[in-house]
């Protein structure tokens, strides 16, 4: 039977590396939104769009042929036939991003992608910001996964290998604000479930959702 589970969550949540490996477990497609939105951002910057332009970056993203692999297993971004899978997390994509996030009519335009995608899909895991209330609001599961501030640092220190402390700060800090500005991902609306990761390892967070 048809299973949609919503995961939505800040940065350094452990929201991506969470819902991949429940979709995983749960036999269910996986997709991460994120990605869509950074590989959009990639190619306004390689086509050198101005990105204070709002209707240039809103009309880049209708005419940007964008493929992502929804297999847990398979991590692939391509746009225009490119291969931008690693790129898309370099820093200078993640700076640029909230010129996509907050252009209403690129975010519409990504919805509706993400909602064909979903649909699909008889089993998905859709993870981002705005799954649990925008994109997918009527998913059979839908959680808030929330960690401390302090957590996600810890965790996106992790990731970035040796960054400076106020350097790590600052862009989890600010993506943070930026993003509050578009959706409101940082508490739960009715009907989702909040989940803290504060306390739990991988492994338990990964079970908190599968039981969710
Ligand atoms: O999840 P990730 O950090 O890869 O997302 C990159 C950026 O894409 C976020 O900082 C946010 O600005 C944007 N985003 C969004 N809505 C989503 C997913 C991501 O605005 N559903």
């Amino acid at each position: 039977s048809r299973l949609v589970v919503a995961i939505d969550g800040p940065s350094g949540s452990g929201k991506s590396s969470v819902a991949k490996e429940a979709a995983r477990r749960l036999g269910a497609a996986y997709l991460d939104t994120g990605a869509m939105y950074r590989a959009v951002t990639w190619h306004c910057l390689d086509a050198g769009t101005d990105l204070t332009d709002a209707h240039a970056v809103a009309q880049a993203v209708k005419d940007a042929e964008l493929e992502i692999s929804t297999d847990p297993g398979i991590e692939r971004v391509l746009i225009h036939g490119i291969d931008v899978t690693a790129a898309i997390r370099e820093q200078y994509v993640s700076e640029a991003v909230s010129a996509v996030a907050t252009n209403l009519e690129a975010r519409a335009e990504l919805v509706r992608r993400q909602r064909a995608v979903i649909g699909e899909h008889e089993r998905v895991v859709a993870e981002g910001r705005d799954i649990t209330t925008v994109v997918a609001p009527d998913a059979q599961t839908r959680i808030l996964l929330t960690a401390s501030e302090e957590a996600r640092m810890r965790r996106r220190g992790l990731q970035l290998g040796k960054v400076e402390a106020a350097a790590l700060r600052r862009q989890v800090v600010d993506r943070d604000a930026k993003d509050s500005t578009v959706s409101n991902f940082t508490t739960a609306t009715d009907g989702v479930q909040t989940l803290d990761s504060s306390d739990l390892d991988f492994e338990q967070t990964v079970q908190a959702v599968l039981s969710l």
